[in-house]
């Protein structure tokens, strides 16, 4: 068989087909024909060919009786299981089931989404997504902190003659191509996301009839948003009076899919932004209906069930205490790179006694470990993934055969042989998720249980009401300071691939291209090459993420709700070297 799915993490989870010995693309699908660059290069990436110990190669033999000897050198709770998201199939799981029912501690929170999935929880009972599917259905899109030509390609296709909102601090290649842009300020969102409720509701623009049925507290989140001064707040977010009354205009009455990038909830009260963006759209009764909804990244693993041991003692990823542990077993994941506050986790990780890398890549973390042990990639290696942004459930099978590194499945097989622990085949594993799936009239299987048209019964909340916000806290910040922007860059996915060097500055900030800066915030600092960018607004600084030094920068407080990290809550300034 020759069709298998992009491993990465990414919306879009492309469907493959190998053939001549080249990755192409499904041309039928939510695949639509083609792949992004980090697909379409991805044999050209070099990857580790050989375990080694201490920097001297070992046999993969050598390296799995080293690793044995490791685990078993201190207690059971002096050992971490720290995975990543560098692949994004459902066996990557299986490591877990091992760590887990040894008695090691495994990790919990999240470096990405966990404070708006908060947030919608909050709201909603639940977190099920707008699916791809349901976008081509609706008559508008707005683009809230979303940069599909960089995150999602495969929702290019869908917002075609659609109209288009885009509301982003930096100017995209959407916003150029969009009906109507709001240039915002940072943190602006949730002000914004308020103020577009209250003047709904002034202009008797919501839909009556859904709030009655699902959302009775409408009224006392519409005597809430009257506490945002209109004036001040609108000059200082960047938004006229004028560009709500243009939104508004846009979406009464009309098909809307709001779709929300993870930028506006990299902040301590990001559930509260994302709550707030959802009671826009309750207030406009998108919930439940044909080609309306917001969309943000739904739960990947929604309705199926884990075959997996995960029960175990967990600490938090955004600030793990790796000087806890005497082993540190870190999978498809550079912490090192991508956790906030990188000095203290470079300090900490310096403490302790064995640091193992499984992964594809050279990294920071590779460079610092005493044990790494080469991945097989996911075209060596039968998987199975399913998407936060769409239900597809897709098989994932091998295409070749490589003598270069071990498959999570085959790792954690030995592993459970040496230690007495039980495990499965790989491919009742595999069955195990494939049973979560039916197949559709199109061919595809698709996750079963998932409604394609979420909350058409009400909200999953104990009345089936939604639950608005009751307070909210606003951003307090200094003007002199700048706020710091961490997207994702087009050439890397995180610190995967061809990682960025730059920072990027509007050039009325008075810094000229290459230019060497200082970039300092209250964690610490990174010094990077300047980039002019008069797509960012002049109180911005743009590194993306995966910038070598960018987490310098980086707090590792964690997000009020949802245990996530807080990559854009420190402002910064910029100084000339
Ligand atoms: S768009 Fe996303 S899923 Fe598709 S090939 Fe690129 S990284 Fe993979």
């Amino acid at each position: 068989m020759n069709n298998t799915a992009c491993p990465l993490d990414c919306y879009d989870a492309c469907e493959i087909i190998y053939e001549d010995h080249k990755i192409k693309a499904k041309k039928s699908g939510h695949t639509r024909g083609f792949l992004c660059p980090h697909l379409n290069h991805y044999e050209k990436n070099q990857q580790i060919q050989s375990p080694r110990y201490k920097g001297v190669e070992i046999s993969m033999d050598e390296a799995l009786l080293k690793l044995k000897e490791l685990i078993e050198l201190g207690e059971k709770n002096e050992i971490l299981h720290y995975r990543g998201s560098g692949n994004f199939a459902l066996m990557q799981g299986v490591t877990d089931h091992f760590f887990a029912s040894y008695g090691a501690t495994l990790t919990e929170g999240s470096l990405c989404d966990g404070a708006g999935e908060a947030g919608i929880i909050e709201g909603r009972g639940s977190n099920k997504n707008m699916p791809l599917s349901q976008i081509a259905k609706s008559e508008v899109v707005i683009l809230w902190g979303r940069n599909p030509h960089t995150t999602s390609s495969h929702l290019l296709p869908l917002l075609k003659d659609k109209q288009i909102v885009v509301i982003d601090p930096v100017k995209t290649k959407a916003a150029k191509i969009s009906d109507l842009y709001i240039q915002i300020q940072p943190r602006g969102d949730l002000e914004l996301a308020m103020l577009l409720s209250r003047f709904l509701h002034i202009e008797h623009g919501c839909d009556e009839q859904f709030l009655e049925e699902y959302a009775s507290e409408a009224e006392d989140f519409y005597e809430l948003t009257q506490n945002i001064r209109i004036k001040a707040v609108l000059d200082k977010i960047g938004v006229t009076l004028g560009d709500i009354g243009d939104i508004l205009a846009m979406v009464k009455g009309k098909k809307v899919a709001i779709v929300c990038g993870i930028g506006v909830q990299k902040y301590r009260n990001g559930s509260e932004v994302i709550r707030a963006i959802d009671a826009f759209a309750t207030n406009l009764g998108l919930f439940g209906k044909e080609g309306s909804g917001v969309a943000y990244l739904g739960n990947s693993k929604e309705a199926i069930e884990s075959p997996f041991n995960t029960k175990a003692k967990r600490v938090s990823k955004v600030d793990t205490k790796f000087s806890d542990f005497k082993t540190v077993f870190i999978q498809g994941a550079n912490p090192l790179s991508q956790m906030p506050n990188s000095s203290r986790v470079v300090s900490d990780i310096s403490k302790v006694e064995n640091v193992v890398y499984f992964g594809l890549y050279e990294n920071e973390t590779s460079e610092a470990a005493s044990l790494v042990i080469p991945a097989k990639s996911f075209l060596y290696k039968n998987d199975i993934r399913t998407s936060y942004s769409h239900n597809a459930m897709i098989s994932m099978h091998k295409q070749k055969d490589t003598d270069i590194g071990i498959s999570e499945y085959d790792l954690s097989k030995f592993l459970c042989k040496e230690f007495g622990i039980e495990i499965k085949s790989e491919d009742d594993y595999i069955k195990h998720f494939k049973n979560f799936s039916v197949q559709n009239i199109d061919g595809a299987f698709y996750v079963e249980n998932r409604e394609d048209i979420p909350y058409k019964e009400g909200f999953d909340t104990d009345d089936n009401e939604f639950v608005f916000l009751d307070e909210f806290e606003v951003h307090d910040y200094k003007e002199e300071k700048l706020f710091l922007i961490t997207s994702k860059s087009p050439k890397s996915l995180n610190s995967q691939f061809n990682r960025e060097e730059n920072v990027y500055l509007n050039s009325s900030l008075g810094f000229a291209e290459g230019d060497l800066v200082e970039i300092e915030s209250s964690v610490g600092n990174v010094k990077l090459k300047v980039k002019i960018n008069n797509d960012l607004r002049n109180d911005c600084v743009l590194i993306y993420s995966g910038t070598k030094g960018v987490n310098n920068l980086t707090s590792s407080l964690h997000s009020y709700e949802g245990k996530n990290a807080i990559f854009q809550e420190e402002m910064v300034v910029v100084k000339s070297i």
